[in-house]
């Protein structure tokens, strides 16, 4: 099964996005339906959640009980959690040392959408997953439709 490839419609991106852009200079978050298939991920929808995180400008967390109604939405949906995404409010585009510290501690083998915002504009979207142990950031091509 190839995981290195994931599609998302444009629509949804512009979701996160915009998501994204109004959230600055706090981080955005939510988590990603979707399936697998032979040709790789398909992401359906991006399902926007709060950020829980007692200091939002620099990081994201959510809130168990939301989670839990999200993971019960996609089953309803005949889906799956593939991933989540986030903002990076400080323009970095790609994971942060914190990002793979938290998919190593969690072993998160699970799609990360990351959304580089630099002065409430979208600047970069880009896909990545943990491989190998402890594991590095593998990038997941996205391709839009
Ligand atoms: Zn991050």
């Amino acid at each position: 099964m190839k995981t290195d490839r994931a599609t998302l419609s444009s629509e949804q991106l512009a979701l996160v996005i915009r998501a994204a852009e109004s959230a600055f200079p706090q981080e955005c978050c939510g988590l990603l339906f979707g399936q697998r298939t032979a040709e790789g991920w398909q992401i359906v929808q991006a399902h926007a959640m709060r950020n829980a995180s007692a200091k939002p400008e620099l990081g994201f967390e959510f809130e168990a009980r939301e989670q839990l109604r999200a993971y019960r939405e996609a089953e309803a949906a005949g889906l799956e959690i593939v991933g989540h995404y986030h903002s990076h409010p400080n323009a970095r585009a790609g994971p942060s040392p914190t990002d793979l510290q938290i998919a190593r501690e969690r072993y998160d083998r699970g799609l990360w959408l990351i959304v580089a915002i630099e002065n409430g504009k979208f600047i970069d979207a880009s896909l990545w997953q943990l491989h190998g142990e402890p594991g590095e950031f593998v990038r997941v091509e996205l391709r839009q439709h």
